[in-house]
């Protein structure tokens, strides 16, 4: 049997409604706490779903209750431990780092499924910075700093050189990466920073006027780098380009829409003046303008043309499947109010809108004609002032 599987007893149940908890009589799993998940793995053949500390007592969530007593082999999952014990030690290091070369303290921490983040306590910090921290951290991994976990008493403690005060009593549990960090922790931790293999920051982002790093480490880092290779790679298929070209490709790729968007917007809008001008040839008050194959954008310049007449505009979009009613709002008719309530009345389509304009959406295009119809239908009878 390795280090992380013991023969205990059930000591106790209770039950909730997340499931059937038990204590043991000596449990071997990291309970979640300081940031760090919780242990997972085995009690018997039941997958321990969540550990708890409550009152020092380690609580253990499975899905089924065993009775008190009961002998069982517990088991931990060493690759989930391994991998919280590297996320947890990489951020020691950013900590240390931040801090002590940088003057940046860590405000909080939280080790994620995914991915970790640190909130540190500063205003801005580009990639150019992260690039530098990545490296200097990246040296003290190459360097496989030894990782000293101990117990001593409280008056024993290098209280100045704590990485964060603690008002524990008794013994303390030591965390010291030699040279670099001197800190009171209950988590797990590797036993050297080369275990690490490699730290990297996935993002930066503005909280409560600080910044949140969030990063991976070890094989996280690995598969991280491994994902981005993919989608690069599918990035370079498609437009033939190499991480050299690749920026430049898409910056022009990106431009390139950008002006035809632009031009489509134009030829958008000289075919709704000749749409619209067919529709105002009919003297009607209710003008209803279909799109069967065009644009929704090209739909809605058309209906507002058409609104901007003082008429009230529907407009319907096959592609979309969406209903549009518009007016320049000079009409008494709050369109929202009445599209809401005509559609709730018809027990199709879900839509609402404001005073002047309002639109539906339908789950297929026979729904929306019938819509269309008879919105436009209780427009017009609607007793509507000309
Ligand atoms: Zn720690």
């Amino acid at each position: 049997m390795d280090q992380h599987t013991v023969n205990t007893i059930v000591t106790s149940v209770k039950q909730d409604n997340k499931g059937h908890w038990h204590t043991l009589e000596n449990s071997p799993f990291y309970a979640e706490g300081g940031g760090q998940p919780a242990d997972r793995g085995s009690i018997g053949s039941h997958d321990v779903l969540d550990v708890q500390i409550e009152n020092g007592e380690v609580w253990h969530l499975l899905s089924e209750g065993l009775s008190t007593g009961t002998p069982v082999a517990v088991r931990i999952d060493e690759d989930v431990r391994r991998d919280h014990s590297i996320q947890h030690t990489a951020q020691h290091l950013l900590t240390a780092i931040l801090e002590d070369r940088h003057g940046i303290r860590t405000l909080s921490f939280g080790i994620g499924e995914e991915d970790s983040s640190i909130e540190i306590e500063t205003a801005a910090m580009d990639w150019t910075q992260i690039e530098a921290l990545e490296q200097e951290i990246q040296q003290l991994i190459f360097d496989n700093h030894p990782v000293h976990v101990y117990e001593i008493p409280d008056e024993k403690v290098d209280r100045p050189r704590l990485r964060k005060a603690t008002n524990r009593t008794g013994m303390i549990r030591i965390v010291e990466i030699e040279g670099i960090d001197y800190n009171a922790c209950g988590g797990t931790h590797v036993e050297m920073t080369g275990q690490l293999g490699m730290i990297q920051v996935t993002s930066l982002k503005k909280v409560r006027g600080n910044i949140r790093l969030t990063y991976v480490a070890g094989n996280r880092a690995l598969k991280a780098t491994q994902r981005a290779r993919e989608a690069l790679r599918t990035i370079h298929h498609t437009f033939s380009t190499t991480n050299e070209t690749v920026a430049a490709r898409v910056i022009e790729e990106h431009t390139i829409r950008l002006e035809r968007e632009k031009e489509i917007k134009t030829l958008e809008e000289r075919i709704a003046k000749a749409k619209v001008k067919a529709v105002l040839q009919e003297d009607n008050y209710v003008a209803l303008h279909v799109g069967r194959t065009e644009a929704e954008t090209l739909t809605t310049a058309i209906i507002e043309r058409i609104a901007a007449t003082g008429r009230i505009a529907v407009g319907a979009n096959y592609s979309a499947q969406k209903l549009f009613v518009m007016h320049d709002g000079t009409h008494d008719i709050a369109v929202g109010t009445f599209l809401r309530a005509a559609l709730q009345e018809m027990q199709i389509g879900r839509g609402g809108g404001n005073h002047k304009q309002a639109q539906a959406r339908f789950t297929s295009v026979s729904e929306l004609e019938r819509g269309m119809e008879e919105i436009v239908r209780r427009l017009q009878e609607g007793g509507l002032p000309c």
